[in-house]
């Protein structure tokens, strides 16, 4: 007989360090926009794993590269070189605009290998005394769970027994751009910003905001580094959500849907004169650039490419909202997105309403305490999508 969801649930906890708090549910199989319990009970992804799994749950097309992979060569590590990591790059290149890229593992590794560089650039060209160099983050961002992640979004996080944290960090309210007007020295060497905040609670900066500061931060020789990683590739209906403004930043930093939903891989991306600082040595990954994880991101970004999914977010997050907000319940206080990617804020707390989706077939979750967060695999049918809705109109109405 197959381990029930209880039995499993219990296996997993018994060694498990509590860093994490599941809703009780095991996903022993998926396949596009569906999962299922070891029961078979089936129920709708509405988180695609914090927007990692853009093309979906085991997209055959990049679950081919993996495997075709597979049979040829896994790791090399950077002592030599590989056949697929120069396709890797031409292919981000071309997608970002820019000339270098360096490739890493997780999300927060790549806002570390960010911050080195900017550190770097702020010594080696813009001439910023030794260690003086200064960060400019903002409340309420998310950047990871690593030390610099962390101490770049301290208030946030649980910093409590961490201490102490990074130092060389400015924080400023999102989206205000007096704030970082003042917060701006001549040691600054980057701002960092979410372009619209993921694990904030979908919050999209005031119109403008990006692109001003952007020209501010040109005007004071400061790196502007978006890190697109929850709202890059496709999720918010542009390639990337700086897009929305035109905003071209100085560095990328990318994750989560490069790997497909299937190996884990991120990179920033910018130019030579940014990214030409790091020399043999000074930085890298015994798993970055592994040609495994080059094959399975050229996959995952083909499919984006061929199958518009930019466009079908776009579409379809406009026809999302539009139903969300003939919903009547004078506890929904806002709803608000960029493509599928979506957030309803409510004035009382979330969780009750994503336990109650879950009961309805529909997984999601909660972010902060009052934001549920929509944001399913960008491949949804309109078929799909309906019988979600469906589910979430009944639900929401209560
Ligand atoms: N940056 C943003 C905007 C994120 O949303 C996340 C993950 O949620 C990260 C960085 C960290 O990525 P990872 O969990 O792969 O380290």
């Amino acid at each position: 007989a197959t381990t029930s969801t209880s039995e499993i649930i219990e296996q997993t906890e018994k060694h498990g360090a509590r860093n994490y708090h599941p809703l009780p549910i095991v996903i022993s199989q998926a396949e596009g926009v569906w999962v299922e319990d070891p029961e078979g009970n089936r129920y709708i992804d509405m988180l695609s794993a914090y927007s990692a799994l853009n093309q979906g749950h085991r997209h055959p097309k990049i679950i081919q590269a993996l495997k075709d992979q597979a049979d040829k060569v896994t790791l090399t590590s950077r002592a030599f070189h590989n056949d697929q990591l120069g396709l890797f790059y031409d292919k981000v290149s071309a997608l970002t605009g820019k000339e270098l890229v360096l490739p890493m593992n997780t999300g927060a590794e790549a806002v570390e290998t960010a911050i080195k560089a900017a550190r770097r650039w702020g010594y080696h060209q813009k001439g910023i005394e030794k260690d003086q160099a200064e960060i400019i983050g903002c409340h309420g961002n998310f950047h990871g769970r690593t030390m610099t992640a962390v101490s770049l979004a301290a208030e946030a996080n649980d910093t409590s027994g961490f201490g102490p944290m990074l130092p060389g960090i400015k924080t400023i309210p999102y989206g205000d751009l007096d704030s970082l007007k003042e917060a701006i020295t001549p040691n600054t060497a980057a701002f960092l910003v979410e372009p619209i905040q993921g694990e904030g609670g979908v919050v999209i900066p005031p119109e403008g905001f990006l692109r001003e500061a952007q020209a501010l931060c040109k005007e004071h020789n400061v790196l502007f580094i978006a890190d697109e990683i929850q709202t890059g590739l496709c999720r918010t209906g542009q390639t990337f959500a700086c897009d929305w403004e035109e905003v071209e930043p100085d560095m990328y930093i990318l994750g989560k849907a490069l790997g497909g939903g299937v190996f884990p891989i991120s990179c920033v991306a910018a130019n030579e004169e940014v990214l030409g600082v790091f020399d043999p040595g000074s930085h890298g990954s015994t798993f970055g650039g592994n040609p495994l994880g080059a094959a399975v991101a050229i996959a995952a970004l083909d499919v984006l490419e061929n199958e518009k999914l930019a466009e079908r977010s776009r579409r379809l997050g406009e026809y999302f909202r539009d139903r969300l907000r003939k919903i009547d319940n004078d506890k929904i206080k806002e709803i608000r997105g960029k493509g599928l990617f979506i957030g309803v804020e409510l004035t009382v707390p979330a969780r009750s309403y994503c336990e109650e989706l879950k009961q309805a077939g529909l997984l999601c979750k909660e972010t902060r305490e009052n934001v549920i967060r929509f944001a399913p695999p960008l491949v949804i049918s309109e078929e799909d999508l309906d019988w979600a809705l469906e589910r979430i109109e009944t639900t929401l109405a209560k």
